[in-house]
């Protein structure tokens, strides 16, 4: 599960004390850097009151907040090689080798460097922006566009038949054989139960109904936030786009195909149909 912890309480610079030993999250493109000799495939990050690599100078460095007393800061990195005895690894293949927390707050500090980079000049103008102070925003004095942090919502739903098996599909971008629940972006003006229903009409030609909150999560490749559901199979025969969705079917669970990640939200639903089942 890729969220931040409890324990984390999210500040902008104003508002924290940075100079405590903390922790870096520093990212060069989308891969962090971390220690990787601290045996058993674990990984640690740089840890200090200071940037410790001075031979690295950050692009941008941003402040995050406070993990358990010590500050967290994001720091953007030009791709070069990492200092001796660190590697920059992917965030998806640091599931299981970075804590859990961390892991959370890298993937928001991934978003934040994206969102700091992108809007340095105004949407609407195009005159330099500042950071503000009390929050995290980046502000036009010339015209007073205020431009938030992007978040893009993706629904995401599990249908169920009667005869108590689940649909899956693939999509053309996944690993050979990986098979997953039905997922769109929400469209302007839509509320999340129409995005549903029309993500599964367009995608694979059926109907759902009866839709159910599951959970959601955030999903930081680059900025969404998946909203999951569970639905009833209402109507329909299976006939998938050929575009989005190269194949579909109906899947129980003691037969299911090949899962994506363990870290997704698309894997947690399935995994809970499959808990359901037995
Ligand atoms: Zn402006």
């Amino acid at each position: 599960m890729l969220s931040l912890p409890d324990e984390f309480m999210p500040a902008c610079e104003s508002t924290a004390v940075p100079e405590a030993p903390g922790w870096w999250f520093a990212f060069a493109g989308s891969t962090l850097l971390v220690h990787t000799a601290t045996g058993g495939g674990t990984v640690e990050l740089p840890h200090g009151a200071v940037w410790p690599f001075a031979e690295q100078p950050p692009l941008r460095c941003l402040f995050l907040g406070i993990l358990n007393g010590q500050p967290c800061h994001a720091v953007e990195l030009a791709e070069a090689p990492p200092p001796a005895g660190l590697s920059c690894i992917g965030l998806r293949e640091l599931w299981g080798r970075l804590d859990e927390a961390r892991l959370g707050i890298a993937g928001q500090a991934l978003q934040l460097i994206e969102w700091d980079r992108s809007h340095g000049f105004c949407g609407r103008c195009g005159t330099p922006t500042q950071r503000r102070a009390d929050e995290r925003a980046r502000h036009c004095a010339t015209c007073g566009l205020t431009a938030y942090p992007r978040l893009s919502p993706v629904v995401m739903v599990r249908v169920l038949r009667e005869d108590g098996r689940i649909l899956l599909a693939r999509a053309p971008r996944f690993a050979p054989g990986v098979y997953s629940v039905l997922a769109g972006f929400v469209e302007a003006g839509e509320t999340l139960e129409q995005a549903i229903h029309r993500e599964v009409a367009e995608e694979v030609g059926i109907q759902v109904r009866n839709l159910r909150y599951f959970a959601s999560q955030s999903w930081p490749f680059p900025h969404s936030l998946m909203i999951a559901f569970s639905a009833d199979y209402a109507g329909g025969e299976l006939c998938v786009d050929g575009h989005e969705i190269v194949d579909a079917g109906w899947f129980s669970a003691a037969d299911l195909p090949g899962l994506p990640s363990p870290m997704s939200m698309a894997w947690r639903l399935i995994q809970d149909f499959v808990t359901q089942e037995h």
